[in-house]
């Protein structure tokens, strides 16, 4: 059976194989793909028109595209636009079918895929399994700071954070008649890899530009940015050079950049940090942005611990270098998950891993021989980081661009891999809108996203009785 779906009351409430799986006694292999990313939607793309039943296993029903989540929480895209569904995007495909689900365990001995959504589980056998199941945040083991501090991964986050930046602004014109409100008009950003420099980057420009005729008590463009980083430079992979560039280009824009800050603290009324020296500064602050650590998925830990091997600080698995797991010629692990040559968490990476492990597993389908000791190696076609309107820095091979130019090239990139026609033409029309003119459409939030998605993060404090919080308030 390849697949069964059971309520958690034991009644059993559907078992609807699609094909039976090589494995389970005829009928074409069933490949399934746990997540409907980068890696994911890649890997099942290029498998689309071999002979093998896809089922894809996603804890989101949409194909997200992370490099332009800050845009969703400033303001600038409404989040359909970086998020289409992923089933709309395969619907083509007679042999993928798409089911949402969290997965919570890979049973490599019985060659099955566990997968939770409310109620039902679900279990899925395969006869291949490519898990890309990407990376959340990274508190380097301060999980609390998430409270006051949310990162920046998921389309939850992006609309929780999009409530927070608005919502500090509305806070500040409501107090400013009688209280100090520069808790509420300072925003922090932790981490100044590209992340932390467009969020940075952004809500200086929202203060500046967007907001500026907005309030009658407050000047929006009184709002202090601050970006702060444990390392010596900002940009840190893209080298000296860039780093500085950038660092420059956001001091030009009043944004203030603390090095060599490492975080000491992080609750309801700001950020405390330790520079080198030991010495201590405390930014009042509502408003934080945790851009700072990646941590794997879960399901990393899983996979090592059936197999006898240990994960890396960030979780992620030391796979073969075909990208198989050890001993398990049929399992893949792809994109953030891996240790692999310490490539960069980067979406190329996984693109290009999903497309190793499908060719490979069309290979083996096909009865051709495969070479067992054939690498993944990942060609890398540069990086860029936005830093405003206007403005980027871009490292192809041994060129560096800046300014203009590397804003033009940011912006095609970005356009081509966008997915759905629908969603280029849009995106172009909104950034016209807001990098020409001033205008953020996408500001719609309600104080009630705020309080239910602390509710889900945090259940217990709920249940407690204890009062929600507005904006990034504590009890
Ligand atoms: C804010 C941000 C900006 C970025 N900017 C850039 C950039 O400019 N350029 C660049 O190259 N890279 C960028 N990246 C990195 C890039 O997005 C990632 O490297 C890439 O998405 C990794 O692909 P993946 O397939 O490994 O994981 P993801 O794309 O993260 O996909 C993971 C998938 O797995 C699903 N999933 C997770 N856990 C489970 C589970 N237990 N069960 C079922 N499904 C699950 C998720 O719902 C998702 O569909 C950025 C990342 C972020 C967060």
């Amino acid at each position: 059976m390849a697949r069964m779906s059971t309520a958690t009351d034991q009644q059993t409430t559907s078992t609807a194989p699609r094909g039976s799986g090589e494995s389970n006694g005829g009928g074409r292999p069933r490949v399934v793909i746990v997540g409907s990313g980068f890696g994911g939607l890649f890997a099942a793309k290029h498998l689309r028109r071999s002979d093998v039943d896809i089922t894809i296993v996603a804890e989101t029903p949409n194909h997200l595209f992370q490099p332009l989540l800050y845009q969703v929480a400033t303001g600038i895209l409404s989040e359909g636009l970086i998020a289409p569904p992923t089933r709309d995007i395969l619907q083509r495909f007679r042999n993928i079918e798409v089911l949402l689900g969290t997965v919570t365990h890979i049973d490599l001995a019985a060659k099955q895929v566990v997968s939770r959504l409310g109620a039902v589980e679900t279990i899925t056998g395969y006869d291949y399994v490519i898990v890309a199941a990407g990376a959340g945040s990274s508190y380097f083991g301060h999980d609390e700071y998430e409270l006051y501090a949310p990162g920046l991964k998921t389309l939850d986050d992006a609309k929780e954070l999009r409530a927070r930046i608005f919502g500090a602004f509305e806070a500040a014109e409501l107090l400013a008649e009688d209280q100090d409100v520069s808790e509420w008009m300072t925003f922090v950003v932790v981490g100044a890899g590209p992340t932390g420099v467009e969020m940075a980057g952004q809500i200086r420009e929202l203060a500046q530009r967007s907001l500026q005729r907005n309030f009658r008590r407050i000047d929006s463009s009184d709002a202090r940015v601050v970006l702060v980083d444990g390392g010596d430079q900002v940009l840190a992979p893209f080298g000296p050079n860039q780093g500085k560039h950038t660092q420059a280009s956001l001091e030009r824009m009043g944004i203030e950049v603390k090095l060599g800050a490492m975080v000491y603290e992080v609750d309801a009324a700001g950020v405390t940090v330790t520079y080198r020296d030991g010495t201590r500064e405390r930014i009042g602050s509502r408003c934080k942005v945790w851009a700072a650590g990646v941590s794997a998925s879960p399901l990393g830990a899983d996979l090592a611990a059936q197999v006898g091997i240990t994960t890396d600080r960030a979780g992620r698995i030391p796979t073969n270098p075909d990208l198989t797991l050890p001993g398990h010629p049929e399992v893949f692990v792809v994109g953030d998950m891996v240790t692999l040559n310490d490539y960069p968490g980067v979406a190329q990476v996984a693109m290009q891993g999903g497309e190793f492990a499908a060719k490979r597993i069309k290979k083996m389908v096909a009865g051709k021989p495969i070479d067992r000791g054939e690498s993944f190696h990942y060609f890398d076609k540069g990086s860029m980081a936005t830093i405003s309107r206007f403005r980027a820095v871009a490292n192809i091979g041994p060129l560096q661009v800046r300014g203009f130019p590397a804003w033009v090239l940011w912006l095609g990139i970005h356009i081509t891999f966008l997915v759905g026609f629908h969603q280029r033409v849009t995106t172009l029309g909104h950034w016209a809108v807001s990098f020409v003119g001033r205008a953020r459409t996408e500001r719609t939030f309600v104080l009630n996203d705020v309080e239910l998605e602390h509710a889900r993060r945090h259940p217990a404090e709920v249940a407690d009785g204890r009062e929600l919080h507005v904006a990034g308030e504590s009890s």
